[in-house]
């Protein structure tokens, strides 16, 4: 038998089964020889979720065998993460930033590709292949369900907090540091295609004539050649980027 000692700190507390002790620090005991990651989740926490494990002082990746004995910290995601920088947990750092999101925050992908980073979601995308793309695009996978998250193959993903949309759009820019990233209207929003400049006259013969007469620079979708031009809803869409961004500055999760 192996007799462990868990600290889960700050929100990682809230994920943990319904059964086990609520205080900050427990005794966990079992009965086979087992990787850190394995009875972290069989305790609920999904393994992309977390940012550090201490054992004994010393950090360790999820491979590590626990012993008899051992004293575990587990601490979570903690903004600002940077994911260009290789940790001990996941030592392939990626190269650039982009999404895939779970069928049930479709919003929050919109609204992240209104802010132009590259996001996959589509209606159509189960489970398991969710995960497949996240891993062989290297997306980050933002969830709000902890199964699909503790799949092997994850590297890099999120658990959502938040149920609103918005709130939601705030805790991602906020764990990510995305702030300074954002580029409002590079990306079209129904399909994920980039936006590339496109000249008046060859678009003519698709706009209304006021949108003729008012308008002179437009861009158009590489994928579904939707048109976009500077309009009232560009407004709107600047205003709704302040709001998240003073959100983002201000705003601080409270751990209950
Ligand atoms: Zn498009």
């Amino acid at each position: 038998m192996t007799t462990v000692t868990f600290i889960f700190h700050d929100y990682l507390r809230q994920l943990l089964k319904k059964e086990l002790p609520a205080a900050s620090a427990f005794l966990h005991h079992f009965d086979r020889r087992a990787s850190i990651k394995d009875v972290i989740e069989s305790l609920g926490i999904p393994h992309p979720v977390i940012g550090s494990l201490i054992v004994n002082g010393q950090e360790v990746g999820f491979n590590y065998i626990l012993l008899d004995n051992d004293a575990v910290e587990v601490t979570p995601l903690t903004p600002p993460v940077n994911l260009f920088i290789p940790t001990i947990l996941r030592p392939e750092a990626l190269g650039k930033i982009t999404f895939i999101v779970d069928v049930n925050a479709g919003r929050l992908a919109l609204f992240l590709r209104m802010l132009g980073f590259d996001t996959m979601y589509g209606n159509d995308i189960r489970n398991g292949r969710l995960a497949e793309i996240a891993q062989s695009q290297n997306r980050i996978l933002l969830t709000r369900d902890t199964t699909i998250l503790k799949r092997k193959i994850i590297m890099h993903g999120y658990l959502l907090r938040e149920q609103n949309p918005n709130r939601q759009l705030v805790e991602v820019v906020r764990l990510y540091d995305l702030s300074s990233k954002i580029k409002p209207l590079s990306r079209c929003i129904p399909c994920n295609g980039l936006l590339v400049p496109i000249s008046k006259e060859v678009i003519m013969d698709r706009l209304k004539p006021l949108t003729k007469k008012y308008y002179h620079t437009f861009h158009i979708c590489e994928e579904c050649r939707k048109i976009y031009w500077p309009g009232s809803h560009q407004e709107k869409i600047n205003d709704f980027i302040d709001d998240i961004l003073e959100s983002v500055r201000q705003d601080h999760f409270v751990d209950g």
